[in-house]
């Protein structure tokens, strides 16, 4: 079936349906905010300008772990190699992102904050920018692999911090095998659980209900005869609610596809892609949709959980196999309503894939970059030529 949006409906109806109204809540307020606008107006007039719902901020490049799958850090990752000085040297001062606060607040738009990295906690002052997003009632998300969690739970629950992403990928041992630290020695596992299990508590203990916390597994061939164990293992931290989702990945073919193609748009060569190119040929399909059938059927999962992106468990071969297939999703909203900005202050139009830098908001406010004439290009482009070929498997068309 052939879909214009990237709604994933039945995730939203399973979250919805759980007891965990907030949790449904957030998510569908990020799922509206995403598509609505583009269905309502770019759709019908194509317009090119368009308004900002989320501000996305990559706030540093650098990571306490060495994830395996990760584009980042991981076996390919785009990262490796460069010198960590530099790249905290690059990092923007505090006071820029105050500046950039500012200037939503002066606008009167109230977009939602998404922080990653890297890890951002290794961003120093994370918790005086996520303060001033909530003195600005703006709300937000923080997507971690726990570092520095478990000190900050009881400032963020203070801070009424709306949504934390808690990246675990297995029990004790799997986890640590699918995200080794930088540093051997380094129990990757029990960090994530600490900061988890303190959040919670610090919830409890303040008597508050956020913020809201997801845990986000990502499949690999290394931990997917334990989803069951994971899901079971995110549940006794008290968790809330547990996404499960096939790594975001680009094949070598398909990588160099990308790259005449964007080549032939916008003239320069992307990069970024390097960093998805995965085998994911090695993930055992039917073992896994077994995995997940058990997790359907068993009593003792009592949290709601989902697959993202929203296929079904018979599209799960087409996922993995089949690269060119978009599995329905043809339409990306991302660049039209989500905006991107990198460590350094660049703006991208899109969040794994940031090739295409339309200005930097140390020079520009991030509404006039938004709106400028290299950002419309982009737009212009996607609604005319259609999708790129990395865009097949990525978290801009698929997630939320
Ligand atoms: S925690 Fe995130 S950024 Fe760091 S290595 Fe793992 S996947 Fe990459
Ligand atoms: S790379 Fe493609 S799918 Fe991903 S956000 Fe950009 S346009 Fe959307």
């Amino acid at each position: 079936m052939t879909s214009v949006s990237n709604v994933p409906l039945a995730s939203v109806i399973r979250l919805a349906g759980s007891d965990l109204p907030l949790t449904a809540k957030l998510v569908y307020s990020l799922i509206v905010r995403k598509t609505l606008p583009w269905m309502v107006k770019h759709s019908l007039i194509k317009d090119d300008r368009a308004q900002i719902e989320l501000v996305s901020i990559k706030i540093t490049d650098l990571c306490n772990l060495r994830c395996r799958p990760c584009a980042q850090w991981g076996e390919h990752g785009y990262n490796l190699g460069k010198s960590l000085k530099e790249l905290r040297a690059k990092e923007l001062p505090v006071a820029q992102y105050f500046k950039l606060i500012d200037d939503v607040v002066k606008s009167g738009t109230r977009p939602f904050w998404y922080f990653w990295g890297g890890e951002p906690f290794m961003y120093k002052e994370l918790l005086q920018v996520t303060g001033a997003i909530r003195t600005a009632r703006m709300h937000g998300a923080i997507v971690t692999n726990g570092f520095k969690v478990k000190e900050s739970a009881a400032e963020l629950v203070q801070q009424g911090w709306d949504l934390m992403y808690m990246s675990q990928d297995g029990t004790h041992e799997i986890h640590r095998q699918n995200r080794p630290g930088a540093n051997e020695k380094f129990d990757s596992y029990q960090m994530l659980r600490d900061g988890t299990v303190e959040l919670v508590e610090q919830r409890r203990k303040q008597n508050k209900k956020f913020p809201v916390v997801l845990t986000l597994t990502c499949i690999t061939s290394i931990n997917q005869h334990d989803l069951l164990n994971t899901v079971l293992d995110a549940q006794s931290m008290g968790i809330d609610a547990m996404v499960l989702y096939p790594a975001w990945f680009t094949t070598l073919e398909d990588g160099l596809k990308h790259e005449a193609e964007f080549e032939r748009r916008f003239g320069t060569k992307p990069y970024m892609w390097k960093g998805y190119v995965a085998d994911c040929h090695d993930v055992d399909v039917a073992a896994l949709k077994e995995e997940l059938r058990r997790i359907q059927a068993d009593p003792r999962v009592k949290i709601p959980w989902t697959l993202m992106p929203d296929i079904s468990l018979d599209q799960l071969d087409a996922y993995y196999h089949d690269h060119g297939d978009f599995l329905g999703y043809h339409q990306c909203f991302y660049p039209w309503t989500y905006t991107e900005i990198q460590p350094n202050g660049d703006v991208s139009t899109c969040r794994d894939y940031g090739d295409y830098i339309c200005g930097n908001i140390t020079q520009n406010s991030i509404y006039e970059i938004f709106n400028n004439e290299r950002y419309q290009k982009f737009r212009k482009s996607l609604r005319e030529d259609g999708m790129m070929p990395i865009c097949s498997r990525c978290c801009g068309l698929m997630g939320f």
